[in-house]
């Protein structure tokens, strides 16, 4: 890992507040991907993405941050307010712009990266097939053409 990744991560554990994780295990508890994910465990949590992190893994590939939802459950509940969420926001965004992503499903309208295959994967799942369009655009784009529609 060169050192101007070195540090990019050191700022963005600085500013999400990591470096400050108790381990307390209360964004474990109320996390999503515990239900989501069978194979949901220490590795894929955010407890456990947050050590990796801060002890110097190897973190842009790990493939367990993509499985993250981006919900800010964890965040909601953290008594150090660590953002279990910006962390991993954040660490996507580097690991694309390094190279280091796993498959990442971009909107139609803008061409931003933002469903990653494994929360993609588990949305597929759970929509009905009618709707799977839902998923061909970002947020951003949809809530845009959500409000066009109906302005
Ligand atoms: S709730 Fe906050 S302090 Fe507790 S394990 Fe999660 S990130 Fe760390
Ligand atoms: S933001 Fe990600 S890591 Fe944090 S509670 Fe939600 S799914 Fe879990």
């Amino acid at each position: 890992m060169s050192g101007s990744i070195k540090d990019k991560i050191a700022e963005i554990i600085k500013n999400t507040g990591a470096d400050g994780c108790v381990e307390c295990g209360k964004c474990v508890a109320v996390c999503p991907m515990s239900e989501m994910y069978p194979d949901f465990g220490w590795e894929m949590s955010p407890r456990g993405v947050i050590r990796r992190t801060v002890m110097g893994a190897d973190i842009l590939r790990d493939p367990m941050i993509w499985r993250c939802t981006g919900c800010n459950a964890g965040t909601d509940v953290c008594p150090e307010g660590v953002s279990c969420r910006d962390l991993v926001r954040n660490l996507r965004q580097l690991a694309l712009e390094t190279g280091g992503a796993a498959k990442v499903r971009t909107c139609e309208l803008c061409g931003a990266p933002f469903l990653p295959q494994p929360v993609d994967e588990y949305v597929q799942g759970r929509l009905a097939r009618s709707n799977r369009d839902y998923l061909d655009t970002c947020p951003t784009c949809r809530q845009r053409r959500y409000l066009g529609r109906n302005a």
